[in-house]
């Protein structure tokens, strides 16, 4: 029977990293672009603005006209036409002359500065405009590509796509995006005790949790779920269902099965599906796993745990899923935080404990979110990061400086 391998949370990472590249391209709508990764170089087919235009309703003029305006001796310019936004000036502005100009109309030849409305006064029969002080040239003005010049990189390949960069991608023109391609990934849960959601509890059953867990992080990280099935503690029924979930999908994804109970079926499915090997990793939790690479596809066997499935997705899975869609940033984001409260570990094993986050001092200071059980879940959902004591520490005491996954900001927290 397969005998597991033990190794470091680093050396488990490796391997698995190492045995992942970015898969294929897809092209997208705008629509479907945001999250995902960018794959493509995008530089500006034209500059941002287009054209110079005024930043304000006001009046278009040329700043030499109003050098010496003042109050008390101000400078009347004749108003010669209107411009409203979409629309193309008729002619040059000339020396002498303004015109009446809306926010984003495209600014005449000649004119260099917009005045607003509320610093001049406009004139009636005939269309004058008076102002009472200088302007400076290009006052109110956005200059063609001051936001982005013709030709420049728009932004670099792996980058995670935002709304906002979904707004600066309309904007150039840019309506179908190369992006990764999602993952299909296929959730397969064992336990002869697991029960659906919707199943009323009967003596020694509990409710599956884990495919509910995985399906939702998986599609907050680019993934699509093609598959989700519930399997008894059966090897041939668990070997069947992982072989088929390997023709389907290019990542499988299992929970508990995979430890050293007398039963764990999927570890005892590894013989026969291949290059799987079965780990013991020196982190908690999340010590029991399984991964490999058959067939190409990406496996993961997780452990039954929820709080073990959250904290491998985490610091496994995700990294994996993100590189296979060719995102440069692999994880959440890592805060620098004190403890609050001692912490407890061991030397020699990396721990990602279920934390709470509060502001003090300019500081994040994280206190246990609960008990550290695996099995439980209340923790893991009030928890607002996975706290990092490092394999040289055997605790963290109040005041220590350490390292947090942040899986979400404390509610309410002031901007
Ligand atoms: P195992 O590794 O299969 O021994 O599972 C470890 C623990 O996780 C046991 O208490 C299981 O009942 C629990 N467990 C396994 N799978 C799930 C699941 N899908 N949802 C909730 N709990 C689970
Ligand atoms: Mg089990």
């Amino acid at each position: 029977m397969t005998v597991p391998r033990s190794l470091s949370y680093a050396e488990a990472r490796e391997r698995v990293l190492g045995a992942v590249r970015p898969g294929p391209i897809e092209r997208v709508s705008l629509a479907a672009a945001r999250g995902r990764a960018l794959r493509g170089t995008l530089t500006a087919p034209h500059p941002l603005p287009p054209f110079d235009n005024a930043s304000m309703d006001g009046w278009a003029a040329r700043s030499a006209d109003l050098a010496g305006a003042t109050a008390a001796a101000p400078v009347t310019l004749a108003v010669v036409e209107v411009l409203s936004a979409g629309h193309v000036p008729s002619r040059p502005l000339g020396a002498g002359e303004a015109m009446r100009i809306m926010t984003g109309a495209m600014l005449p030849q000649g004119a260099d500065a917009v005045i607003p409305f509320e610093d001049a006064e406009g004139l009636e029969a005939p269309a004058r405009v008076r102002i009472g002080a200088p302007v400076v040239r290009g006052d109110c003005v956005r200059p063609a590509g001051a936001d982005l010049a013709a030709g420049a990189p728009v932004l670099a390949v792996g980058h995670e796509l935002s709304p906002h960069d979904l707004a600066l991608l309309a904007a150039l023109g840019f309506a179908e995006i190369p992006v990764g391609a999602r993952p299909s990934v296929a959730l397969l849960s064992t336990g002869d005790e697991l029960l659906e959601p919707h199943e009323a509890l009967r003596p020694g059953a509990i409710r599956e949790s884990n495919t509910t867990q995985l399906a939702a992080l998986l599609e907050e990280c680019g993934c699509a779920v093609a598959l989700r099935r519930r399997l008894p503690d059966d090897v041939a029924a668990v070997t069947a269902a992982i072989r088929d979930a390997l023709a389907l999908a290019d990542v499988v994804i299992t929970t508990g099965g995979v430890s050293a109970g007398d039963h764990d079926p999927v570890k005892l499915s590894l013989d026969a599906i291949g290059d799987v090997e079965l780990w013991r990793v020196a982190m908690r939790p999340g010590k029991p796993q399984a991964f490999g690479t058959p067939g190409g596809r990406l496996f993961f066997g997780l452990p039954g745990n929820p709080g073990s499935v959250a904290c491998v997705f985490e610091t496994l899975v995700r990294p994996a899923l993100r590189r296979l869609q060719g995102f440069t940033v692999l994880e959440r984001p890592w805060l620098d935080v004190r403890a609050a409260v001692p912490f407890g570990s061991l030397a020699g094993r990396r721990d990602f404990l279920r934390a709470t986050l509060s502001r003090r001092d300019g500081e994040w200071w994280a206190a246990p979110a609960g008990p550290q059980v695996s099995g439980y879940l209340t923790p893991q959902s009030r928890a607002h990061a996975l706290l990092v004591v490092p394999e040289e520490a055997a605790s963290l005491e109040p005041g220590d400086a350490a390292r947090a996954l942040l899986l979400r900001w404390p509610e309410g927290t002031p901007g």
